[in-house]
């Protein structure tokens, strides 16, 4: 997200500008994510069509970049003659700037404006480290990131109010591991203290954490600073200690869910999201089971779920895949169902409640606003709206969008 965001910047500033339709564009640029099969799939056929595609117009430029490229390298180029240039996450660390020249692509442009400027956003995402040392079993992160890096201090506090300067009214720091964030004596919770007191923010979320960097620091500040968004995604993965073990969290469910209690306890409107994994090897009805009770139990605020393939380099490739591609997308539909049924009643519930929302955007006949807990609340069409935080009242709930009025 944050590398596609700092290319975006990059090139608006070269003049391109984005297109709507594929038959615009004079370069095609792929964002890969290597972690599931699934996506390496889908990036696959799409290279397909745009092979395709510059059979009948051969002046367009194809670069795959990220952590597909990064893993699977220049095997790309030749599985897909027409794709340009092969951009893995070291060489995007090396510099985007110095990548788009070596591509030659401020001559690619054909629709060249003049004016634009850099967007000025109302959001803006911060990466304050990188890479990952946890090793979980099922994770290739580690391989195509590499070990952990937090960034300097000072440079991310100079961006986060470079981008306040320009109007932003709230970051988003990013890491793989965000709150193992430590760069000489400053630690992650110190560092949100930091980026709080800079004047004219507005607002505070970070992604994404382990539950054992997750300490009483850290839960203070998100409890008593009034920047900080009441939301903090924490992926539980499964709530069995076996598989838990397995996949090498080092953390067990009574330890999670002891971490959701103190959460609840300092926070108490908090909303807590999470990823989940079905189908990891050895994951027997038994331990989905306890899955699904954790997930009944812990009502989350959403969830994503993912069904369990093997990677390439991880400990878990190396073990039996026993669990059914039939069994997986029964498991999968199953903590899905719960999941919608659980966020259809917590949002339910909200309606006649009064939330402050930052405005965030104009869309399709509404505007998109955010609760501090990180639903999404449509409201009417006022420009003037963008970038205010304003107090609404909820109207109507669906499952993952909610439509409010403006109170004075
Ligand atoms: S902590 Fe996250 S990024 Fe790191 S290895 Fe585990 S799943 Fe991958």
């Amino acid at each position: 997200m944050c590398d596609s965001d700092r290319l975006d910047s990059i090139l608006l500033a070269y003049g391109a500008s984005k297109v709507d339709n594929f038959l615009d564009a004079d370069v095609f640029i792929l964002n890969t994510c290597s972690v599931r099969m699934q996506s390496e799939q889908k990036i696959f056929s799409y290279l397909g069509k745009i092979e395709e595609f510059k059979q009948q117009n051969s002046d367009i430029k194809i670069i795959v970049m990220g952590c597909m490229a990064e893993r699977l390298g220049y095997d790309i180029k030749k599985r897909f003659k027409s794709v340009d240039l092969v951009v893995g996450t070291k060489d995007i660390d090396n510099g985007i700037s110095k990548i788009i020249d070596l591509c030659c692509l401020k001559n690619s442009f054909k629709k060249i404006n003049s004016n634009v400027k850099l967007r000025s956003k109302i959001v803006s995402h911060i990466t304050i480290m990188k890479g990952c040392n946890n090793y979980c079993s099922y994770c290739i992160v580690p391989f195509v990131r590499g070990i952990e890096k937090s960034f300097d201090y000072n440079t991310i506090i100079n961006k986060c109010s470079l981008v306040v300067e320009n109007g932003v009214k709230e970051i988003i720091l990013l890491g793989q591991n965000v709150n193992s964030y430590k760069y000489r004596n400053v630690d992650f919770s110190l560092l949100l203290k930091n980026v709080a007191s800079i004047k004219n923010l507005e607002r505070i979320r970070f992604l994404t954490n382990h539950p054992k960097d997750l300490n009483d620091n850290l839960i203070d500040v998100i409890a008593k600073n009034s920047k900080m968004c009441s939301h903090i995604h924490l992926p539980m993965q499964s709530a069995s200690n076996k598989i838990l073990q397995l996949m090498n969290r080092k953390y067990t469910y009574e330890y999670y869910s002891y971490l959701i209690k103190k959460l609840r306890f300092a926070v108490p409107d908090i909303s807590i999201t999470t990823d989940i994994i079905v189908g990891f090897p050895g994951e027997t009805d038994k331990d989905f089971e306890y899955t699904l009770n954790a997930v009944k139990t812990i009502r989350f605020g959403g969830l994503y779920v993912f069904k369990y393939s093997p990677r390439p380099n991880t400990k878990a490739f190396e073990m039996s895949d026993n669990v059914s591609t039939v069994e997986k997308k029964r498991r999968h539909a199953i903590i899905l169902e719960e999941s919608n049924k659980i966020s259809a009643e917590i949002v339910s519930k909200m309606v006649g409640s009064k939330h402050q929302v930052l405005v965030e955007n104009i869309g399709n006949g509404f505007m998109e606003a955010r609760t501090k807990s990180g639903r999404k609340v449509f409201i009417k069409i006022n420009k003037e709206y963008c970038g205010k935080i304003l107090n609404v009242v909820i109207k109507e709930a669906k499952v993952n969008s909610l439509f409010g009025d403006v109170i004075d």
